[in-house]
């Protein structure tokens, strides 16, 4: 029996007690973390998830102070205040797409030029996807479902491969990203890459199925969450997962459990409850709320 102490600090039982589950010869990891029991093990998961919730909300109502992207445009193309405007008055009366998006309908810029101002934008080194193909590691390590809700593409590894470079149109918010690290035990670099080859590639690079968000469970409040969240965990418990991991990006929950051959996935979609008054509900689509940018 491997000597090892249950990481919930709270913990109180002494050592000779501690062999409950240990007594399994692998006893089921928690983001690598051994515990003393399944109870310690899931009120450490609870606590981690009410945590992890906290700092979301608090996320989504951080603003970040950014330059525009419609100055930033009209001084590196030929852009005029006039077509800006135009394209600002269509984003608001539409109230859908981004203004780069409107700009490029409105047949004002090229799409490289919208990109290398995103970059500019958000201080991210520019991709060019026009010649790439498919780095089927790095397309492993993302399921498509993380790539498609957070908008990123995989397209390799660094040199010294300790991190996965992926293409992106507006950055993933910072703790997704960590998020994402933590999941896939990787760095994630992010660079900007036009909208187009991105949507494009994950369509080819990803079977549809993997891209599908439609047909997820979903769950609309902490205490829903905290509940999908010990079903599943304790499944896995009870099946022996070597490994369980669970993370909480913007739009979803991501559950990792690690089998001896093989890793599954697990995702449930957060929905907020329709609101009864009919003014849109705000932070609906919070993942790139914060990227409509001017
Ligand atoms: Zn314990």
């Amino acid at each position: 029996m491997a000597k090892q102490i249950c990481y919930r600090k709270e913990c109180t039982r002494i050592r000779s007690e501690l062999s409950i589950f240990l007594n399994r010869r692998r006893p089921p990891l928690f983001e690598g973390h051994a515990f003393c029991s399944d109870s310690c093990l899931l009120a450490y998961f609870e606590n981690e998830l009410n945590d992890k919730w906290r700092r979301l909300q608090m996320e989504k109502s951080r603003k970040i102070p950014r330059p525009k992207i419609g100055t930033i445009l009209m001084q590196t193309t030929y852009l005029t205040r006039d077509q800006l405007d135009e394209a600002i008055r269509l984003q608001n009366q539409t109230r859908e797409g981004r203004l780069g998006e409107w700009l490029l309908r409105l047949g004002f810029l090229e799409e490289h030029q919208v990109t290398a101002a995103l970059a500019r934008q958000f201080g991210l080194p520019l991709i060019n996807l026009r010649n790439s193909s498919a780095n089927a590691e790095a397309v492993r390590m993302i399921p498509g479902k993380v790539a498609k809700c957070s908008g990123l593409l995989p397209v390799g590894f660094d040199d010294d491969e300790d991190s996965i470079r992926v293409a992106v149109c507006a950055p993933v918010d910072f703790l997704s990203q960590q998020a994402i690290q933590r999941m896939v035990q990787k760095g994630i670099r992010v660079y900007i890459g036009d909208q187009s080859k991105i949507q494009q590639l994950l369509g080819e690079w990803y079977e549809p199925e993997d891209l599908d968000l439609s047909t997820l469970p979903t769950f609309s409040s902490m205490d829903e969450l905290i509940e999908v969240g010990n079903e599943i965990v304790t499944t896995a418990i009870e099946n022996r997962a070597e490994d369980i991991r669970a993370e909480l990006l913007q739009e979803f929950f991501w559950v990792r459990l690690d089998y001896s051959a093989e890793s599954h996935h697990y995702f449930f979609r957060y929905i907020t409850t329709p609101v009864e008054d009919s003014s849109p509900a705000p932070g609906n689509e919070f993942i790139f709320n914060y990227a409509v940018g001017r």
